[in-house]
């Protein structure tokens, strides 16, 4: 079976420097916020261009905390994306704020901008735009609206990690950049893990402050936090895999050229990177009419694939009928259709010839052309 992602692979081939990190950690004596996550903070800060990270437990806490610490909590709007990881919206609830949720944009699968200015009211403090898929939201158009209408941005980078707009990485644009280290995200612990990247020291200090107790330097609390902390154990292990995060990134852009070359022919909408915009392919998602017949029929043929995600956040039980939402046509559209194919940067050229054959020995209907 061809899996759809494979964090094993990511550990086997990066196991020599792995298991010295952790055996570095272990020799140490410091398990929790000691040198290496320090060390870790300054590293991906630098690669994300931003003067400040804070690592934090998980990608959720670190969007929940970003809010916090950004003075977003009860009574305040916050406008993001239906289709999304329900991570994203759970977030808002978790800071004590409002999720409102907005539908995709035309032709793509990130959150749509104008879409998030009719939801704009007097309460509304905050925009959460999710690079989706690894491709960067329309940054241009979330900025522009998030100066005239006086929000704050956040950007949710959990699935973008390493990804460009206009040059910029994904997280150094907005008034502050979160990030997962699950597992099989583009960089991935062996755990959970999180940060927060921002260009403004008193924000980060405030972030230190709530990922542990609301703790100034003399331990005395002087918020209400909790404890949000990164461990060292999972901070030496993120260390020995970012210098090849540029060269996964890579490989999974190469195997996405060879999937829209060799699949070209069929009646699938594949994705496709915006102009300005470098796509990091945590997932390579196609949309066709046929969604369910083709994923039973991968699957019998030993391919793995994924549905990210069978249902969006405003159709969820939790959340469905209380949360305020925006028209949902497109999301609705493109709910029934997406199908993530394996993508993983240990993906050998053979296997994916044989994603690719699988595909091509589909029998589609003329029903399925015109998969957008
Ligand atoms: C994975 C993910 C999260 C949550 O990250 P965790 O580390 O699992 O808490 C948030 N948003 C998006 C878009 C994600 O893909």
């Amino acid at each position: 079976m061809i899996p759809a992602s494979n964090p094993q692979a990511q550990f086997q081939a990066h196991k020599t420097r792995i298991e010295a990190a952790i055996a570095r950690v272990l020799a140490s004596g410091r398990y929790i916020l000691g040198p290496e996550v320090a060390a870790f903070e300054r590293e991906f800060a630098g690669y994300c261009g931003t003067s400040e990270c804070v690592g934090v437990a998980n990608g959720t806490e670190a969007l929940m905390l970003a809010l916090r610490a950004l003075g977003i909590g009860p009574g305040d709007e916050v406008i993001t994306v239906s289709h999304t990881a329900v991570a994203t919206v759970a977030a808002v609830e978790l800071a004590g704020a409002v999720p409102v949720l907005a539908d995709v944009a035309e032709g793509g699968y990130c959150i749509d901008p104008a879409a998030v200015e009719a939801l704009v009211t007097p309460r509304t403090r905050g925009v959460i735009a999710v690079h989706l898929y690894g491709q960067p939201a329309d940054m241009e158009a979330l900025l522009a609206l998030s100066r005239r209408r006086n929000l704050r941005l956040i950007e949710d980078c959990a699935q973008a990690t390493g990804a460009l707009w206009r040059g910029r990485r994904v997280g150094s644009m907005g008034d502050a950049g979160c990030f997962s280290f699950y597992p099989t995200k583009n960089l991935g612990a062996l755990g959970d893990g999180g940060a927060v990247c921002c260009n403004d020291a008193a924000l980060a200090a405030r972030l230190r402050a709530l990922r542990e107790y609301g703790w100034d330097a003399h331990r005395s609390s002087q918020l209400p936090g909790g404890n949000s902390r990164l461990d060292e154990l999972q901070a030496a292990i993120l260390r020995a895999k970012l210098p090849f995060l540029d060269g996964d990134n890579e490989r999974r852009a190469g195997l996405a050229a060879r999937y829209a070359e060799q699949l070209a022919g069929l009646p699938l909408q594949l994705p496709r990177a915006d102009a300005d915009t470098r796509h990091v392919y945590h997932l390579y998602v196609v949309a066709c009419a046929q969604r369910d017949a083709l994923l039973a029929h991968l699957q019998g043929q030993g391919v793995g694939s994924a549905i990210h995600y069978p249902l969006p956040a405003h159709r969820q039980p939790a959340y469905a009928g209380r949360v305020r939402t925006g028209g949902m046509p497109r999301t609705e559209h493109l709910v029934g259709r997406i199908l993530s194919l394996p993508m993983y940067p240990e993906l050998g050229e053979g296997d994916q010839d044989r994603v690719i054959a699988a595909l091509r020995s589909f029998p589609f209907s003329a029903a399925g052309a015109g998969a957008g």
